[in-house]
């Protein structure tokens, strides 16, 4: 999808007036522009040539891209940037119940995707904003570099943001009359809102439902922020030396360092020939620079190959660990795979 977009779509559906983080720009020729910040005002004209009657529903397309945001909070790094990576899905059903069937299908998908990648994340119910008059869905990660705090019970799925909670910390929960409610800092890293016909209605998408009765399509978007992500990630998975990537979303499994002059291609060729994705210094440095920098960049593995440790032998290390092992070039392969 388009990062910019004609004013005409965001004139429709009002959003050029009053969405305050939409970035707006104006060309040579005076010509105005948005900058993506979500796409509903670019995805329901483009879908809306695909759907004719109730067969062509539920439908959902997504993209990974770039969104802006003028966002007066704005801070250096990944966690609130004026840019930043999202996965975005756009849903349209017949009915508001068939919505809600697919959101509790894509709040188990996200879930898993959350564990995956290293991080506990918990589903809290906020207003809609600017996106809609209904409710969203906000995917929350524990952490204590994040921005908002929750209120949520160790016992069932009960979650809310402190500022709408009508509970207290310390209380028994009333969902489940089981668990203790307690207090976390929590980071967003995903969201979902309910946007029922408000886009349908604006563009006119609407659809022949089984009466041949034309009918609005109900709207769903789900955001996953990737870049915020990452960012989550290294708050959690770090020490004083630098980060230190789950295996599930390292860059590469290896970091091959060569040492004082040592021929690293063998290795290299070893783990790349397995199949293993390998980070590859040859740079003429010492050492020392060369470790503090593979601490920084944290990728799981460590391998070194010096002129000290003799023919097909390789110094490993994980980057959690704190003394490297010496073993055979051959037995690394067994030791990462495992
Ligand atoms: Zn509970």
């Amino acid at each position: 999808m388009p990062m910019i977009h004609p004013k005409a779509n965001w004139v429709t559906t009002g959003g050029w007036e009053k969405i305050d983080v939409l970035f707006k720009i104006k060309s040579r020729t005076e010509k105005e522009y948005a900058l993506g910040q979500s796409e509903e005002e670019v995805v329901t004209p483009l879908v809306m040539r695909y759907i004719n009657n109730y067969k062509d529903l539920p439908k959902a397309v997504y993209q990974i891209n770039w969104k802006f945001r003028d966002e007066l909070r704005s801070k250096s790094g990944l966690m609130r940037g004026v840019e930043f990576l999202m996965k975005d899905m756009y849903s349209f059903h017949e009915t508001q119940e068939d919505f809600e069937r697919f959101y509790a299908e894509m709040k188990k998908a996200y879930l898993k995707i959350y564990a995956r990648l290293g991080l506990t994340a918990k589903v809290t119910e906020g207003s809609g904003g600017a996106f809609s008059e209904k409710i969203s869905y906000e995917f929350m990660v524990l952490t204590d570099a994040g921005e908002d705090d929750i209120l949520y019970c160790g016992a069932c799925d009960f979650c809310v943001n402190l500022e709408i909670a009508k509970e207290k910390e310390g209380e028994r929960c009333t969902r489940c009359n089981k668990g203790t409610i307690a207090k976390a800092r929590a980071s967003e890293v995903g969201n979902v809102f309910d946007l029922g016909q408000k886009f349908t209605k604006a563009f006119d998408l609407t659809f022949n439902d089984k009466d041949g009765k034309k009918q609005y399509a109900t709207m769903g978007c789900f955001g996953l922020g990737i870049s915020r992500v990452m960012g989550v990630i290294v708050e959690k998975y770090h020490d004083e030396r630098g980060i230190i990537w789950p295996e599930s979303v390292a860059p590469f499994a290896v970091h091959l360092l060569a040492l004082s002059g040592a021929d690293g291609e063998k290795a290299y060729e070893t783990l790349q020939n397995a199949g293993i994705q390998v980070l590859y210094d040859d740079r003429e440095m010492s050492a020392g620079e060369k470790f503090a920098e593979a601490d920084l960049i944290g990728i799981p593995w460590r391998i070194v190959v010096s002129p000290k440790l003799g023919n097909g032998r390789v110094e490993i290390k994980k980057r959690t660990e704190k003394e490297p092992r010496i073993v055979d070039l051959k037995e690394v392969l067994n030791l990462i795979k495992r």
